[in-house]
């Protein structure tokens, strides 16, 4: 993955008035004496979201507050952000210059906009002051704007318990900005700011919730996915190709690494692991994204195990599991259950692509009672008769590297068979 965006900082010195969009900080905004470090990931971050957004694009820097303009509708503004996480909310918004005129106009104007929508409406104006200097204190000013447009705007009332609209202003020295919508933003760490992991990717509900999950930790992600070729057809990777662009779209794109491991899967059947056949893949999973992991310098793994839900997530198996990394395992989805990870699922827009059948290399030669304590002892036995550094070496050399959601992302090749599982 490429590490520090390439992408031109826009200037913000002559950022004109007129429409915005505010992005109010997340947890960044905890931060201590290292916060600015921060912020400069989030807006390296939220320059590559807006790359091909069709025209030029300014930033600019508020307390605790990040300003976001240019040659471009609003509306194409507020999506790209809306994707960047470590954002609480991304408010579409008028800039103007902090005097009482300008201010007042642009409050009639825009709650004009809002009553000739639908009339009949209840509002409040909340005023912030970020500049003390500001002639009104802020309920002053509050009750001053309100009476303006009670004043000049039809089919409006106000209602300071429940507003339907609630007309945000916020008054720095020199510009002041105001905003009635309010929408939720992508909330956590930016992307890049803990450091570097490499997901494992099935084509499931789970993992792709799990890989979202760590990239709101900070963590940026690349992928790894096992597909069971050449016993398995390629639908699998097709989905995890589908789901890595989704999941790039909420971060500076990260790479999706695809390996064959249908031989290998094989050969742990033929030297006879039998009810350990899942572990001992799963073993060879984590052993081979370790050793991925260590080329590509992420610095953990992370996956979408849930404690108990299938055989092989108990917690003995998962133990097991562990062994055979050399790097953390991170489990963001350790304690969720199924239907909540479905429902986030649908949220991210990932559970349309992992409802899509595919042919798994987890099911292929997986026995009819898989074994959930697989032991330590019985499975370094199993994993003796192979030479396993050569098993990873031979999975690493063939390796197949994909960008997906960049236009340059290689596609994977077109099947050129669909090839049934060889008895073994
Ligand atoms: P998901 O858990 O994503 O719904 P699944 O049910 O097919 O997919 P599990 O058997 O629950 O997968 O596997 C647990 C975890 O192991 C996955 O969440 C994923 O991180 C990893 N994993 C399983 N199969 C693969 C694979 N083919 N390629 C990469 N990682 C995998
Ligand atoms: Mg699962």
């Amino acid at each position: 993955m490429s590490g520090k965006p390439t992408v031109p900082a826009p200037r913000a010195a002559s950022a004109p008035y007129g429409p915005c969009v505010l992005l109010k900080h997340g947890e960044v905004f905890l931060k201590g004496h290292n916060r600015h470090r921060f912020v400069e990931r989030l807006h390296d971050n939220l320059r590559v979201a807006l790359r091909g957004v069709g025209g030029s694009t300014w930033i600019k820097s508020a307390q605790n507050v990040t300003v976001l303009g240019g040659q471009v509708p609003q509306e194409a503004l507020v999506e790209r952000a809306r994707r960047v996480i470590g954002f609480n909310s991304v408010e579409p918004a008028i800039r103007v210059p902090s005097t009482l005129e300008e201010i007042n106009r642009a409050a009639v104007e825009a709650l004009r906009a809002v009553s000739a929508d639908r009339p009949g409406r209840g509002f409040a104006v909340r005023v912030k002051r970020r500049d003390k200097q500001f002639p009104l204190t802020s309920s002053r000013m509050a009750a001053q704007v309100g009476a303006r447009v009670l004043e000049e705007v039809t089919g409006l009332h106000v209602d300071l318990t429940r507003p339907d609209v609630l007309l945000t202003i916020e008054i720095d020295r020199k510009e002041t900005y105001l905003s009635w919508t309010r929408h939720p933003g992508v909330t956590g760490l930016p992307v890049g700011s803990s450091g570097r992991a490499l997901v494992l990717l099935s084509g499931g509900y789970d993992s792709p919730v799990a890989a979202h999950r760590a990239m709101r930790r900070g963590l940026a992600c690349e992928f790894v996915h096992f597909s069971g070729a050449p016993y398995t057809n390629p639908s699998s990777v097709y989905k995890a190709y589908a789901l890595a662009r989704e999941l790039n779209r909420y971060q500076p794109p990260g790479r999706l690494h695809v390996i064959a491991l249908g031989k290998a899967q094989k050969q742990l059947a033929v030297v006879g692991a039998g009810r350990l056949q899942v572990v001992a893949q799963r073993r060879l999973m984590v052993r081979t994204a370790s050793a991925l992991a260590a080329r590509t310098g992420a610095q953990a793994l992370v996956t979408g195990d849930s404690l108990g839900q299938v055989a092989s997530q108990t917690l003995a198996n998962l133990v097991a599991v562990d062994e055979a990394s050399d790097l953390p395992i991170l489990r963001p989805l350790i304690g969720w259950e199924k239907q909540e990870i479905i429902d986030e699922a649908r949220s991210l827009g990932t559970a349309d692509i992992s409802i899509l059948p595919d042919e798994d290399c987890c099911q292929l030669l997986a026995p009819p009672r898989a074994s959930t304590r697989a032991g330590l002892p019985h499975l370094r036995a199993v994993e003796k008769r192979l030479d396993l550094d050569e098993v990873t070496e031979a999975l690493l050399d063939h390796i197949q590297v994909m960008l997906p959601g960049e236009e340059d992302g290689t596609v994977p090749a077109a099947p050129a068979s669909c090839t049934a599982p060889a008895p073994v």
